[in-house]
């Protein structure tokens, strides 16, 4: 099935600004959110639909792509949307603009963990070939011996006597009622008399876990990856909110880059940008013979075609740029001081007969 186009989708236009989008975004999500339109199929469809085009055009890095590529795989490998994701992700949004949960809602609902975010320095050549790479995260996990309730073996959390489970008291003060946070249940709306040994009664333990982030090839300088459900453990059942991994790219001694582009600077002697030459050049796999034709003007580049970066989720392949940069000598010997100053003259004035004296002394010098 062919998909909508994002801005098409949101209704703005291809050059909206980051407010636009975000205020049409809210304006959709407001209308269609599945809170105020249950057991609606349309406005739950039109609600993921226009989350999924937000995630996507209120990231610079992720919109600049869209617009280049279209509907491609955006992260990867690492895309997908569920109906989990848009509410941890857009969670903060409706609480605070809309005021959907909160209050509203009992104090044991679930909650998602919190998102990580790890930063992870990789070397020009894993980014360029991809790569696997173990991580230790240090995060919180649900208690195993309670399995996140914090209530002792046996036990379970019971509703607070003093909220009723709401864990909000009401203050009368005058004419004004307060709402304030309940003091004996401390806002959970449920209170432990037996808490969990292991874990102390909050349900949750600090773990370092060890898990495999796979680095798509060709992976740019500040990707986010987002491993799903890696993040901090959630509350009341609520889901494990997800772990980014923000990619941070090692210069290289060999290579420059310029997107999915491969830059090699070389220098060359004067004369060899005269006359061309076949250098040899490096590439991610082997060497490669390049042949720098006659008449090179420094700091020409030359593109060989598919040696550069693969585009990650795609079957395109950058370029390799050959930039040349020629060389002057500094320090001649008397005699090709000799020589080039005979060569000088011939530039100047074509004549016959320096040319045989030139050549004499060629001979003279090679044999
Ligand atoms: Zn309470
Ligand atoms: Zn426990």
């Amino acid at each position: 099935m062919s998909k909508r186009d994002y801005y098409e989708v949101l209704g703005v236009e291809k050059t909206a600004s980051f407010e636009e989008i975000k205020k049409a975004y809210r304006k959709i999500a407001f209308e269609n959110h599945p809170d105020r339109n249950p057991d609606n199929k349309e406005a739950e469809a039109r609600f993921k639909e226009a989350a999924e085009a937000y995630d996507v055009l209120r990231d610079e890095e992720k919109r600049a792509h869209y617009d280049r590529f279209g509907h491609t795989d955006m992260n990867g490998g690492f895309g997908g949307f569920t109906n989990e994701d848009i509410f941890s992700q857009f969670g903060d949004i409706f609480e605070n603009f809309f005021g959907f949960g909160g209050g509203s809602r009992s104090a044991n609902r679930p909650t998602v963990g919190d998102d990580l975010r790890y930063n992870l320095t990789i070397t020009f050549r894993q980014a360029a070939k991809g790569d696997d790479v173990r991580l230790t995260i240090p995060r919180t996990a649900n208690c195993p011996d309670c399995g996140g309730t914090g209530a002792a073996e046996g036990s379970k959390p019971e509703t607070c006597t003093q909220c009723g489970g709401k864990g909000q008291v009401f203050v009368q003060q005058g004419p004004f009622r307060f709402a304030s946070t309940c003091p004996k249940c401390q806002g959970k709306g449920t209170v432990i008399s037996k808490p969990c040994p292991r874990c102390k009664g909050d349900g949750h333990i600090q773990e370092k876990r060890e898990l495999t982030v796979h680095i798509p090839a060709g992976v740019y300088d500040g990707a986010r990856l987002r491993l799903r459900g890696e993040g901090e453990a959630g509350r009341n059942g609520g889901p494990n909110g997800d772990l980014y991994v923000v990619i941070r790219i090692e210069a290289d001694k060999v290579f420059d880059r310029d997107g999915q582009d491969l830059i090699y600077s070389t220098k060359i002697p004067f004369t060899k940008a005269a006359l061309g030459a076949k250098i040899k050049v490096p590439t991610l796999d082997e060497d490669i013979e390049f042949e720098v034709p006659k008449g090179t003007q420094s700091g020409a580049v030359y593109r060989v075609k598919g040696k550069g970066l693969p585009y990650p989720g795609d079957k395109r392949v950058g370029d390799l740029l050959i930039e040349v940069i020629v060389e002057t000598p500094t320090d001649l010997t008397a005699e090709q001081t000799e020589l080039l100053q005979a060569l000088d003259s011939l530039f100047e004035k074509h004549d016959s007969k320096l040319t045989s004296k030139l050549k004499k002394k060629l001979k003279d010098i090679i044999g």
